[in-house]
C-alpha cells in the first residue's frame, strides 16, 4: 500500500461547549488516488472527489463500525456517483462515465450539471442495528456539499453547513481537495448559530485556503472564528478497497461450474475489475480449473 495518502486528515472539533460540531479535512491524496485509478477528466474526478470528501467527513462523526454510502444518481451525462466509507477514515467509490468532462460554469467545474437531476441515496449500516438505515432524498443543485447538507439537516435533523472543493490543474491532476462539515448541535444559541453561518458565508473556497497552505487546523479555525474551539482528534484518511483475489474467487464460484468451464474453454482465463477501486483481476486456466475441480478449497 502507498502512502501517498498519509498526509490526509480529518480534525474533528467542538465549541461552544460542544453545541458546535465541526470537521475539516485534506483529501488531495485520496482524491489523486481515485482520480488515477478510475482514469477521470476533470469534471468527474471533481463530482467524485468531493463526494469521497464528504464521505470522509460524515465517516469523522461516525462510530469506527459504522458504514456509510452515499449515491448520487441523475439524469446528467455522469450518470452516478457511488461512495462507500467507515468510520476509520477509509473510503473508496467510483462514477459511472469516467470520462465525463463539461464546459466549467462561473469558473468552477460544473458537477452539477454533470451529475443533473435527481436522488441521493443514503445508507448507514450500524452493527447494533439489524437493519441499515436508508434514507432517499431529491438532489437540491447535483454539487453534492449543499445535498449533503440538506441530508443532514431535513433527514438526520441536525442543522449543517458543508463546504467541498477539488482543484484540477491543467494536466488533469488533483493539486488540493478537503472540505468541512459544520453541525449545530441541540442547545446552540442562536448567537452562536449566527456566528458560524457568517462564518461559513465568508469563508473562501476550501481549495484556495489548501492551495495556500492552510490544513486541517486552519480551516478549522476559519469556520469556527470567534469561537472557543477545542480540537478533539485528527484521523489519517486513506482510499481503500477491501476487494481481495479471494473475494474474486467467491464471485466467479457464484456464476457455477457450467459457466466456469465455458470460461475455460473460450478464453482460458478471467478477467474481473473492482467496480470501486478499478483493481483487475486476472485468472489464469489453472486457478480456474482449481475452482471448478475444488469449489470451496482456499485458494
Ligand atoms: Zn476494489
Amino acid at each position: 500500500m502507498s502512502d501517498r495518502g498519509t498526509r490526509d486528515i480529518v480534525l474533528k472539533g467542538s465549541a461552544a461547549g460542544e453545541t458546535v460540531r465541526a470537521l475539516a479535512a485534506v483529501t488531495t491524496g485520496v482524491v489523486e488516488e481515485a482520480r488515477r485509478r478510475h482514469g477521470t477528466l476533470p469534471t468527474a474526478t471533481a463530482a467524485l472527489g468531493r463526494a469521497l470528501t464528504a464521505g470522509l467527513l460524515l465517516g469523522g462523526t461516525m462510530k469506527d463500525e459504522e458504514r456509510l454510502s452515499l449515491e448520487f444518481a441523475g439524469n446528467g451525462p455522469l450518470r452516478r456517483v457511488m461512495i462507500t466509507t467507515t468510520g476509520t477514515g477509509q473510503v473508496r467509490g467510483y462514477v459511472a462515465r469516467p470520462a465525463t468532462h463539461l464546459p466549467p460554469r462561473n469558473g468552477k467545474l460544473d458537477v452539477g450539471g454533470a451529475i443533473g437531476k435527481g436522488l441521493l441515496c443514503v445508507i448507514r449500516t450500524q452493527p447494533w442495528n439489524k437493519e441499515p438505515y436508508r434514507s432517499i432524498m431529491q438532489l437540491v443543485s447535483g454539487e453534492i456539499a449543499n445535498d449533503v447538507a440538506h441530508y443532514l439537516t431535513a433527514s438526520e435533523q441536525i442543522p449543517s453547513a458543508v463546504g467541498l472543493g477539488v482543484f484540477v490543474e491543467r494536466e488533469g491532476g488533483v493539486s488540493a481537495a478537503g472540505g468541512f462539515l459544520v453541525q449545530v448541535l441541540s442547545g446552540a444559541s442562536e448567537e452562536m448559530i449566527g456566528l458560524v453561518e457568517r462564518n461559513v458565508a465568508r469563508l473562501p473556497p476550501v481549495t484556495t485556503l489548501i492551495r495556500e497552505g492552510a490544513g486541517p487546523p486552519e480551516i478549522l479555525a476559519a469556520v469556527l472564528a470567534g469561537l472557543d474551539v477545542r480540537a478533539l482528534a485528527e484521523e489519517p484518511v486513506r482510499f481503500a478497497c477491501p476487494c481481495t483475489r479471494e473475494r474474486v474467487y467467491g464471485a466467479l464460484l457464484l456464476l457455477g461450474p457450467e459457466e466456469l468451464q465455458d470460461m475455460i474453454t473460450r478464453e482460458g482465463q478471467a478477467e474481473v475489475t473492482c467496480e470501486f477501486c478499478a483493481e483487475r483481476y486476472v485468472v489464469d486456466r489453472d486457478q480456474l480449473t482449481m475452482l471448478l475441480v475444488e469449489p470451496r478449497g482456499s485458494a
